[in-house]
C-alpha cells in the first residue's frame, strides 16, 4: 500500500537524521581587510584573509560573527550537518504531504466497491 511505504520510507528517513548539536546556520564568507597605512603586510598589498559567519534572520535583519582561522573546518562542518539535517527534515515534510492524502490516511485497508 501507498501508506505503508510512505511510513517505512519516512521512518528511514527518520532513522538517518543526522541529529547532532554541532549546528550552525548561516554563510561562511572569507574577506580581505587592507588596512591605510603601518602595514607592510597591506603595502605590499596582500592584505589580511579574515572570516565571517553572517546569519539572516526574518525581517532582513543580519548578524555577522568573525571566526578564528583555526576554527573555519568546524564551522564549515557545523554549517554543512545543518544543511544536512535541513535537507532531511523537507524530505520528510514531503512525504507526509503523501500521507495527507484522502486516499492515503484510509484506514480501511482498500476501498470497497458500492454496488
Ligand atoms: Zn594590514
Amino acid at each position: 500500500m501507498i501508506r505503508d511505504r510512505a511510513l517505512q520510507t519516512r521512518q528511514k528517513l527518520v532513522d538517518r537524521l543526522p541529529v547532532t548539536g554541532e549546528v550552525l546556520r548561516g554563510s561562511l564568507l572569507e574577506r580581505v581587510v587592507r588596512h591605510r597605512s603601518g602595514c607592510p603586510k597591506c603595502s605590499r598589498g596582500e592584505g589580511h584573509q579574515v572570516f565571517v559567519l553572517t546569519v539572516s534572520y526574518a525581517g532582513g535583519r543580519t548578524r555577522q560573527f568573525s571566526v578564528r582561522r583555526e576554527r573555519v573546518a568546524e564551522v564549515r562542518r557545523w554549517l554543512g550537518n545543518y544543511q544536512k539535517l535541513k535537507e532531511a527534515i523537507e524530505a520528510i515534510c514531503e512525504l507526509n504531504h503523501d500521507l495527507l492524502r484522502p486516499d492515503a490516511a484510509a484506514p480501511k485497508g482498500g476501498r470497497k466497491k458500492r454496488d
